[in-house]
């Protein structure tokens, strides 16, 4: 699960770490309203989005009167926001953060992450940070220093050191960063975070050290013991058919391609969708129907598919174990019926009561084309749609 950089900065906060004051804001007078409250004289408008890139997107700009603040806040405000993570129709902005302006004198990256050939917590830094990390990443990975910790000794002071001089922050600072990056670490570690990362963390030109974003995603199978994080779900920054599939207890995942796929078991689903690829097309979505399914799951798994105007065909692959191939076969033809299916169905199952669960298929009257191997199935699914 993500959150906004707003919500991030009130964790971090929470956690000790230094950010700017801010206030979220829903609408251009309550923009206006909060560059009053928070005082000075340079003010930054940030959208907020469950994506990075915003800056260069137009999505952050720098006020330097009440007067900007209220032309920014209504430029944002509202606006489809293209960043390199939103996809080409880009993301609706509901929501801005107006914050007291910083004085950078130089940005670095810092982040924890899991690392999962490691199994260990990752910490990175590095001394190019601001708008241009994934270039660096690309161009000069050696300008990124990366550490591992060892879960039962936590973030050392030797490594967090380490990385704050691997940055090349000055010794007046050095103190000062080194306590960010514990405080980040022990951060990620108690709200069961799976990336959090600060870009940029800053120097200012006073020499303290500041975080100037805030990007968290969560491990989903953990937030039933954080509650408080749950309470910052915006589920307008969410796939609204990934939202209506939870709803059913179905995992679902909104891809590109044209081949909706509809499966049971996870391993399953992800083997038929690199076997679409194989034979030369692209699923449409990751899903899988779990080992209970139900002819409604199974009606509601069609819809939702049925809802990407991209889908042009759906692979049924179905192993049946403890879930019956006739269960599938009737939650198949019903569903097809309930939405006037009007796209190639391709089915293909195999294993427990596979012979009855065919036979309702072919008893449907459906144009449903059967398959027996996996091989079978993605070629005609591909010539299908093509
Ligand atoms: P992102 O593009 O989505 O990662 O958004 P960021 O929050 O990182 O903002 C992008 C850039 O805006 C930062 O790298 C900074 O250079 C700049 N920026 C953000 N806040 C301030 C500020 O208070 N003052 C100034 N001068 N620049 C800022
Ligand atoms: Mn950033």
């Amino acid at each position: 699960m993500k959150i906004h950089e707003y919500q991030g900065k009130e964790l971090l906060r929470k956690f000790g770490v230094t950010v700017p004051r801010g206030i979220p804001c829903f609408s251009v007078d309550e923009a206006v309203k909060a560059a009053e409250e928070l005082g000075g004289s340079v003010w930054v408008v940030k959208a907020q989005i469950h994506a990075g890139g915003r800056g260069k997107g137009g999505g952050v700009k720098v006020a330097k009167s009440l007067a900007e603040v209220k032309t920014y806040a209504g430029q944002i405000l509202g606006m489809q926001l293209k960043t390199h993570q939103t996809g080409p129709e880009g993301q609706k902005v509901n929501r801005l953060l107006v914050e007291e302006g910083a004085d950078i004198k130089k940005e670095y990256y810092v982040a924890a992450l899991t690392d999962r050939a490691s199994q260990k917590v990752a910490m990175m830094a590095s001394s190019e940070g601001g708008m241009d990390i994934e270039e660096v990443a690309h161009a000069t990975p050696e300008k990124i220093i990366k550490i591992f910790v060892e879960p039962s000794a936590g973030l050392t002071d030797a490594q967090a050191n380490e990385l704050a001089n691997g940055i090349g922050v000055p010794a007046g600072s050095l103190a000062q960063a080194v306590d960010a990056l514990k405080k980040l670490y022990t951060c990620y570690m108690e709200t069961d975070a799976s990336l959090a990362e600060i870009n940029p963390l800053i120097l200012e030109g006073n020499g303290n050290i500041k975080a100037l974003d805030a990007k968290f995603n969560f491990d989903s199978n953990a937030l039933y013991r954080h509650p408080e994080i749950v309470a910052y779900r915006d589920l307008d920054e969410e796939d609204a058919d990934e939202i209506e599939a939870s709803k059913f207890d179905l995992a679902y995942i909104s891809l590109d391609g044209n081949i909706g796929c509809l499966v049971n078991g996870a391993g399953l689903a992800m083997a038929t969708m690199d076997t679409i690829k194989l034979f030369g097309a692209e699923p449409a979505n990751f899903l899988d129907v779990g080992g209970g399914a139900t002819t409604e799951k199974v009606t509601e798994a069609f819809k939702i598919m049925l809802k990407n105007p991209k889908v042009k065909g759906i692979l049924v692959n179905i192993f049946g174990g403890i879930m019956k191939c006739d269960t599938i076969a009737n939650g198949v033809v019903s569903a097809a019926r309930e939405t006037h299916l009007s796209v190639p169905l391709v089915v293909r199952m195999k294993g427990t009561n596979e012979d009855l669960g065919k036979k309702i298929l072919a008893e449907s009257g459906l144009p449903i084309i059967t398959a027996d191997s996996m091989a079978e199935a993605a070629t005609k699914i591909v010539a299908a749609v093509k």
